[in-house]
């Protein structure tokens, strides 16, 4: 029997296959070199976001391979960005442990830095959902997918801003990766659907808990992990030879959300799944609707009408894109629209996703389900987790498509690849969802109606997704 059949907290040594064994004594072995990579990769970023502005604008017809301006804009957003996403699924966060620059950028000046105590503010659950929504919503007025003088300002941006983070919080540790990172939240999530676990050799009980007092740098309680959220996958705590500490163990995807009732499961990381799927719904939906056209220009109307004269002038190119050699010029009604349509679009998708989940849980109390409404909520909350990753691959990291399309993809096989993916999606949502009820002690047959309850916000979201399925 392999280790994904053990529970949650049983001690991970038992029946390890070979290979888990393996691919942890070789990160084991060559944990030292880590330094190096993140060097590398931190050249590689200057390379991708700070050299291409300094490079000439693309011709008419240049594609990724004649410009390096396109060149690098295509591996950034039409590589990088959703190979990151999809990697949650298979290696959790590996991308923050072994290769991400700025976690280590950050790290690296907490060690030099002030050590100020954390304050409260960013502890708060909810700061790391803010981050991503502002982060998102910033990526779309300033064009970041568009203009490489962009990207290098949101990167270089949310790059100054982890130093400062690590620079001013914390002790030997990483203030802006656990409590802060809008990309460690969204890896974080997903990463509980991944198949790669740190479980620890002799579980304390006790679930859960955020201490300064550990080796680990995100600040996990070694002995109460139960979570894979907050884990970067630095190999840190493991030591093969050592009685204590963590081990490596391969699993299911999917297994650990299956258990949600006994992984540490938390009403932020449900509105995370839900808001993120809106604000990248919002992110497509201003691009492509007439509505946001119609409600752009009532906006522009009503303001001038009223002698708001501003909202026609295009503001810092810090906060919305200023490019006339490129003929795009964003002015304050762009900015201003844009924020509101995608919150607005992030809101609905939230409330209907929230509404549906709220049914569920009703429905799984009435047929037997234990636990309190707002446990079965949160608990069922986590079902949305497929169906909102397809979501954010689709919003925010659809120039994969492009990619593909670029090494010679009919937009044909492209569409029923997208097809795939949500149909993917839904039916994992599905099979989550029959789990988690299961585990809440409402089974078989009887747990169809609130698992069509919950299905219906998929459904819901597919519905929302058509246009960019089957028409981009
Ligand atoms: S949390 Fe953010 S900054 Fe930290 S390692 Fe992950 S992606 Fe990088
Ligand atoms: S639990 Fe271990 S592997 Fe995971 S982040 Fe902490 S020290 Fe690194």
């Amino acid at each position: 029997m392999t280790s994904m059949h053990l529970p949650a907290d049983a001690p991970a040594r038992r029946a390890r296959p070979q290979v888990t064994v393996s691919i942890e004594a070789f990160f084991v072995r060559h944990r030292h070199r880590l330094p190096w990579v993140h060097a590398a990769m931190f050249a590689a970023f200057v390379l991708l976001l700070l050299v291409p502005p300094l490079t000439p604008l693309p011709g008419e017809q240049d594609g990724a391979l004649d410009s390096y301006r396109l060149f690098a804009n295509t591996v950034l957003w039409g590589v990088w960005f959703p190979l990151v996403l999809l990697s949650a699924i298979v290696t959790g966060r590996s991308w923050c442990g072994l290769l991400c620059p700025m976690g280590a950028a950050s790290e690296w000046a907490n060690a030099h830095g002030l050590k100020w105590a954390i304050p409260a503010w960013v502890k708060w659950p909810g700061t790391p959902i803010v981050s991503f929504v502002v982060v998102t919503i910033w990526a779309q007025t300033i064009g970041a997918r568009d203009h490489v003088e962009s990207s290098a300002i949101l990167f270089g941006g949310v790059m100054a801003l982890a130093i400062a983070v690590g620079f001013a919080f914390g002790r030997a540790k990483r203030a802006w990766c656990r409590h802060m990172c809008p990309i460690g939240l969204l890896l974080g999530v997903y990463a509980r659907l991944g198949a790669v676990d740190f479980r620890p050799k002799r579980p304390a009980p006790g679930g859960d808990r955020w201490t300064e007092a550990t080796a680990c740098p995100t600040m996990i309680d070694l002995k109460r992990k139960t979570e894979s959220r907050h884990c970067i996958e630095c190999f840190r705590c493991v030591n093969p030879r050592a009685g204590g500490g963590l081990a490596l163990a391969l699993r299911r995807p999917g297994a650990e959300i299956e258990q949600i009732g006994r992984r540490n499961a938390g009403l932020a990381e449900v509105l995370f799944l839900f808001l993120g799927a809106g604000i990248a719904l919002g992110g497509f939906l201003w691009l492509v609707l007439d509505s946001y056209q119609d409600f752009r220009l009532w906006a522009a109307t009503t303001a001038i009408r009223n002698g708001f004269l501003w909202i026609g002038e295009s503001g810092p190119s810090w906060l919305m894109a200023v490019f006339p050699a490129e003929r795009e010029v964003f002015r304050w009604v762009d900015f201003l629209t844009i924020t509101a349509y995608m919150a607005g679009v992030m809101l609905l998708t939230a409330s209907a996703l929230s509404a549906t989940t709220a049914l569920a849980a009703f429905l799984s109390g009435r047929l037997g389900g234990h636990g309190t409404f707002r446990r079965r909520f949160v608990e069922l909350g986590y079902q949305a987790a497929p169906v909102a990753m397809v979501s954010l691959l689709l919003g925010l990291g659809g120039e994969l498509f492009g990619t593909l399309a670029l090494v010679g993809l009919s937009p044909d096989a492209i569409r029923a690849l997208k097809v795939l993916l949500f149909a993917g999606g839904v039916v994992w949502s599905l099979h989550l969802g029959r789990r988690i009820l299961a585990a809440q002690g409402v089974p078989g047959l009887r747990a169809w109606p609130p698992l069509s309850a919950g299905s219906f916000g998929a459904v819901l979201l597919g519905a929302a997704w058509y246009r960019a399925i089957l028409f981009t």
